[in-house]
């Protein structure tokens, strides 16, 4: 292998790096990967700005209409590159088991022959940017620093709004601090003379890959999302999960957002759903006509990372620094706070283009005469009708700041965190599972979560609206057997009462069953704030419930329904529990507690033998 210094390619860090190790490892993947430049970002409004600039030249970025939207940008990928490939998702464990099931495993020492040849000269003709970035408040106990090495400046974009990033991470690493290396490319190296695509990926070759004993990242060949913004659910779901196993934490897929109630009274919980089932929008909601007085704060729309503290109660941070979210669905009516986010400062991809350089997507409100898509192509309503073409891709996202969410927590950068009084997990199920339901237990409810379905979405690649299990919606996250993660969350039980604590309760919802017209019945987003309420109520105390097979249910006059049309009728279609249904339900719990039978926890087998009892 040629050394970068035969190449002619400087590795001379600037002086604010000062880490020894660092500069090491980079010069190593220089020389491995072979980038004509090294860039060392500093994280400033400057090379942010620099770089838009490069990608507007270079056709990757389009700069939308500074009237409409200042300072915002439209990138669309490559067709083949719009969404996370959990297939091609790996965690090499030095041993199988560890891994488990749910996630594909290869052996570290077969992965890193397999990633060497690839790796090998894959930046030629590009820069290697290093992203020093820290997931969680810079400088808190709790946070993790990692460096991105990659060859996209889209990544380095999104970097800079997803995680504190920057110049001041490497003051905190200084001269011996440890860092999460991640390694990533688009797998698409040039050519002497070669011209660029707007979005260079490789549309063949994909690798997701974790070593967790080492704590390493490398991700080949896609430029999207998740697969690439490294800080994400890579290193603060998958890495941060294992971390978490062995040091007593947790790491989950969970929104956090805060509670306040007209007395004043402040409560604050954690959800929850698996990818575009309804996070950002629950962590945004407004209080509708009927519950006034009510307010909801966002800590966070997708990662938690929760830890028992002395005083007995879990506490959660937020380990980014912005949300990359859905756009198809989002408007002024079922998220102000979101689409106030977004007014500015965002970038977004694979939503369409308007005539007048803003953004449209499906279920933004009054579809423009004319657009051009997220393919490039021309786009009418007419055409839509006709076709059923989409102008903006199912899974099309923005990227944008914490800071621009008008509803945004003042503890949302606490190193802190806020103390949790609640989970809550749900899966988008058209049938079956009812609007709400509280465990009696801590074992009741991490059975319900680890039995959890949902129905599949555009967020990864393969069929949609199939119903899989999706323990703790943390499926796809997971970095080691799922058998031991329960047995993680079972264990917090145990923990929590030895500093003398009551645990959050946890509570299963559904906002998404639909009528025999196909609709969904239950009328959501604002309004699961009468949800919100009842649970909070329970914890306090005020409201009975009523039992059933699973825990304990509202009743109909339980809940707030001032302000809102919704009947009895309505209420039981979203509440009812069917026993036929349950029945096959319980068979897909047998399933998936077949599938996990290697180290899964006695205390969830008999769990369900008593709901089948019952
Ligand atoms: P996330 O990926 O978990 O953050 O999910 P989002 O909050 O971005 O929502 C994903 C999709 O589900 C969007 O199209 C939303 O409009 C839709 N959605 C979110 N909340 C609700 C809800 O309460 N009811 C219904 N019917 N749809 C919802
Ligand atoms: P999500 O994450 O699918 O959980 O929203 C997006 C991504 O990681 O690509
Ligand atoms: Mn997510
Ligand atoms: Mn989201």
């Amino acid at each position: 292998m040629n050394s970068p210094a035969m190449q002619g390619l400087t590795i001379q860090a600037p002086a604010f790096v000062k880490n020894a190790r660092l500069i090491a490892w980079v010069a190593d993947m220089a020389a491995l990967c072979k980038p004509a430049r090294i860039h060392w970002c500093d994280g400033s409004e400057a090379e942010y700005n620099t770089l838009c600039e490069q990608m507007v030249a270079s056709g990757t970025l389009k700069r939308l209409n500074p009237a409409k939207r200042p300072n915002s940008y439209l990138a669309w990928s490559d067709p083949s590159d719009v969404a996370r490939v959990e297939d091609r998702t790996f965690i090499c464990s030095e041993k199988q088991e560890d891994a488990g099931p749910t996630n594909n495993w290869k052996a570290p020492a077969d992965m890193r022959a397999t990633l060497q040849p690839l790796f090998d000269g894959c930046m030629a003709g590009r820069t290697m940017y290093v992203i020093p970035f820290s997931m969680g408040p810079l400088g808190s106990h709790i946070a993790q620093i990692g460096v991105e090495l990659t060859d996209s400046p889209y990544v380095v974009t999104n970097m800079k709004i997803m995680t504190r990033m920057g110049k001041a991470v490497y003051d905190v690493l200084g001269v011996d601090g440890e860092y999460v290396p991640c390694v990533h490319t688009v797998g698409a190296p040039l050519a002497e003379g070669q011209a660029d695509v707007s979005w260079p990926c490789n549309p063949t070759t994909k690798y997701i890959v974790h070593y967790p004993e080492t704590r390493e990242i490398w991700s080949y060949g896609s430029g999207y999302g998740g697969n690439a913004l490294l800080g994400k659910k890579c290193l603060a779901l998958r890495i941060a999960s294992t971390m978490g196993r062995d040091q007593g934490w947790l790491a989950e897929h969970m929104l956090i957002l805060g509670v306040t109630s007209p007395e004043g009274k402040k409560s604050h919980v954690a959800a929850a759903f698996p990818s575009a089932c309804g996070k950002t929008n629950f962590a945004m909601l407004i209080p509708p006509q009927g519950l006034n007085g009510w307010t909801v704060t966002t800590i966070g729309d997708d990662i938690a990372w929760i830890k028992p503290h002395a005083d007995g109660k879990l506490y959660a941070i937020n380990p980014e620094a912005g949300y990359f979210g859905v756009a198809p669905g989002t408007n002024t009516l079922t998220n102000p706070n979101c689409m106030a986010s977004l007014t500015k400062d965002v970038i977004f991809t694979n939503v369409a283009l308007t005539d007048d350089g803003d953004v449209w997507w499906e279920g933004m409100g009054d579809a423009p005469a004319h657009a051009i898509d997220w393919q490039g192509k021309d786009w009418t309503p007419q055409l839509a009708k006709e076709t059923g073409a989409k102008a903006a891709h199912p899974n099309a996202r923005f990227t944008v700041a914490a800071i621009n969410n008008p509803a945004l927590d003042p503890a949302w950068d606490d190193p802190a965190g806020v103390p949790i009084d609640a989970f809550i997990f749900g899966g988008r199920r058209s049938t079956t599972v009812p609007l709400v339901t509280e465990a009696r237990t801590w074992m009741e409810g991490v059975y319900m979560a680890a039995t959890m379905g949902s129905e599949t979405t555009a967020a990864a690649f393969g069929a949609q609206g199939v119903v899989r299990r999706d323990p703790f919606a943390m499926l796809p996250f997971t970095g080691y057997n799922m058998s031991d993660y329960f047995q993680h969350w079972l264990d917090m039980e145990h923990k929590l009462e030895s500093l003398g604590h009551t645990l959050p309760k946890i509570f299963c919802v559904n906002w998404f069953r639909k009528g025999a017209d196909g609709k969904f019945v239950w009328p959501g987003y604002g309004e699961n704030m009468r949800v919100l309420k009842w649970m909070l109520d329970r914890i306090e105390g005020k409201v009975q419930g009523q039992d059933n097979l699973f825990g304990v249910s509202p009743t109909f006059e339980e809940i707030e329904w001032s302000g809102l049309d919704f009947n009895r009728a309505q209420f039981d279609s979203v509440t009812h529990i069917d026993k036929a249904d349950w029945q096959a339900e319980l068979a897909l719990h047998s399933e998936l507690f077949t599938q996990l039978a290697y180290h899964l926890p006695q205390e969830l087998v008999a769990t369900k033998a008593q709901i089948e009892q019952r």
